[in-house]
């Protein structure tokens, strides 16, 4: 694969590798929560993760952050374990559930509990939070502290054992009540819920936190970096004192924190995607709108294009907005380079050519791909009654209009020039029907006596031609940070124009045999990928994106 941007995380691992910590290996890690589909944010922190494991020669696993039940789901399990292969990676054997340490977890709560460096608190979380106070100054110590080892032991039995109600009890860290870091203040290790968990159903009453899990975990798993996003800088410290407390060997993982992806025009939280699937705003998770990975495949875009997206984005300390420009032009740049054309008209007007004979057809010999010579050529049908696009014709058009006009000639890719000799309407005023003639001479585009055409039009043969729906998306947002604004929800802002259906699109008989997700650029319009909705009857074809950023000022 093509070389990786250098980034201030290889010169971290370069840094460790020299002083030959971890005996020199490298091991990452990519933690997703089982709470939703992975979007573009995601393919970003697994592009780093799987990608320094690839610089270094390492490993990297995949490892379900699953510990709190009361938001998972198998589904999402399956569907990010797709969207991961989707991109290209692979954890191989090295697929971990958190919930799975469970029983190591605790066993470890325990031994805090017996070095005397966790405690049971019998207060609310509203209490304990107001005793932590400001970083300023101290916190104010549980009356629940200075509990013997013997009695918090047995406490912590009987939460295990489903004796209290929710919220009546806590496992707390004991570490520092008076540090200028909030998460030292004695952090809540463990909680009681009644919850069914989508791994260990009913077996546990007391979960972890998110922070007593995720370093643990690292360190069972042997992960040397674990790479996160930058809010969770704060939480170093606490990530490093329970590493202190359970390794017993020089091995530790070390935390790194880079920039999350935020994208202009969208919204990333599984949280508020959630909202949209939910509420209907979108066609589900795999709506071909939404930042879902999922969305992005249904969409047409390649894995190509989202790695050599992230890789362009780099990977900084510092926090900022992404145009979701550049993510339209990754894609256009390698469906250039990979996409057959295929001609479509998405907006017919019929074209009926008078001086060609009836009947006749003609196989025309067209470039698979002007980039690439070796997808070859194919054959196109040419007849007399074809369909152009109706923005290329114009009764009365300007001067610098280079198509097709009322006594004007216009070249049809591939075929021949024809000149439109008449205009036929309805009652209502409306065009119906162009009546042209063709100059036989002119097969190929040029004309036989030197006269120059400037306009090209593309086109189908109207009996040929493969009638289908085609799908044209905009942004879903029509504000460049929906999710910023204090006092209005990020809903306000949707466009109301982000789905466009055509029902009576007409497109070469070469689309007949593609597949769900096979990528065009339709001449002239954009790219374009076959929708899974699409049946033999009836095929769908979704826009990736137009050929040029028509949002570009
Ligand atoms: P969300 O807020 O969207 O729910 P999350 O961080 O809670 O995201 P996780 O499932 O915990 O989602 O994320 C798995 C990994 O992906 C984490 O290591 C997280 O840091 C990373 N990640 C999540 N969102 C982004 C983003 N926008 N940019 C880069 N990395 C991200
Ligand atoms: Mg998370
Ligand atoms: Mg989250």
């Amino acid at each position: 694969s093509e070389p990786k941007k250098a980034n201030f995380i290889h010169a971290h691992i370069d840094a460790d590798l020299a002083e030959g910590k971890n005996e020199g290996r490298v091991h990452t890690r990519f933690p997703p929560e089982p709470n939703g589909y992975l979007h573009i944010g995601h393919a970003k922190s697994i592009c780093l993760n799987f990608g320094l494991a690839e610089k270094y020669g390492g490993k990297t696993n995949l490892r379900f952050d699953d510990t709190n039940p009361s938001k998972e789901e198998t589904e999402y399990v399956q569907s990010i374990m797709d969207d991961v292969h989707w991109l290209g990676f692979d954890w191989e054997d090295r697929l971990f559930y958190a919930s799975d340490s469970f029983p190591k977890l605790h066993a470890f709560a325990v031994q805090l509990i017996t070095d005397g460096l966790a405690y049971v608190d019998d207060q609310d979380a509203e209490t304990i939070s107001n005793q932590k106070g400001t970083p300023q100054k101290p916190g104010i110590e549980s009356p629940f502290r200075n509990r013997s080892v013997e009695e918090n032991l047995d406490l912590f039995k009987r939460m295990t054992a489903g004796e209290f109600n929710e919220g009546e009890k806590v496992l707390r860290a004991k570490v520092d009540m008076a540090s200028p870091n909030m998460h030292m203040r004695d952090p809540i290790i463990y909680r009681i819920m009644e919850a069914h968990h989508h791994r260990t159903g009913d077996k546990w009453c007391v979960y972890p936190m998110y922070d007593f899990a995720h370093g643990q975990c690292d360190y069972w798993e042997g992960i040397t970096h674990s790479i996160c996003t930058l809010e969770f800088e704060v939480h170093r410290p606490l990530y490093d004192w329970f590493i202190d407390h359970l390794k017993d060997s020089e091995y530790r993982p070390r935390q790194i924190e880079f920039s999350r992806l935020n994208l202009t025009y969208t919204v990333m939280s599984k949280r508020k995607l959630l909202e949209l699937v939910k509420d209907k705003h979108v066609n589900g998770w795999d709506d071909p709108r939404m930042p879902t990975i999922s969305g992005l495949r249904r969409r047409g875009y390649t894995p190509e294009s989202i790695r050599n997206f992230s890789d362009k984005i780099g990977v900084t300390k510092v926090d900022g907005m992404t145009d979701v420009s550049l993510l339209e032009f990754s894609v256009r740049e390698h469906l250039n380079k990979t996409a057959q054309r295929v001609m479509g008209v998405l907006n017919p007007l019929k074209v009926v050519i008078t001086n060609y004979p009836e009947g006749q057809v003609e196989e025309l010999s067209c470039v698979n791909n002007p980039e690439d010579e070796s997808m070859g050529r194919r054959a196109v049908p040419f007849s007399r009654e074809v369909y152009i696009e109706r923005d290329d014709f114009m009764e009365n058009p300007p001067r610098k209009f280079f198509r097709l006009g009322l006594d004007r000639e216009v070249r049809l890719r591939y075929a021949y020039l024809i000149k439109c000799n008449e205009v036929i309407k309805d009652e209502e005023g409306n065009i119906v029907e162009l009546r042209c003639t063709y100059d036989p001479e002119s097969k190929g585009g040029k004309s036989s006596d030197g006269r120059k055409v400037k306009g090209v039009v593309h086109w189908v043969s109207a009996g040929h031609a493969v009638k289908s729906e085609v799908r044209l998306y905009d942004r879903l947002f029509s504000d460049e940070t929906p999710d910023a604004h204090k006092d209005v929800d990020f809903k306000e802002f949707m466009n109301p124009d982000s789905l466009k259906v055509l029902k009576e699109c007409y497109l070469e008989p070469f689309v007949k045999d593609s597949k769900p997700l096979d990528h065009f650029q339709f001449e002239r319009l954009g790219y374009f990928n076959m929708d899974p909705d699409s049946t033999p009857e009836k095929p769908v074809f979704n826009r990736t994106v137009p050929l040029r950023d028509s949002w570009a000022k």
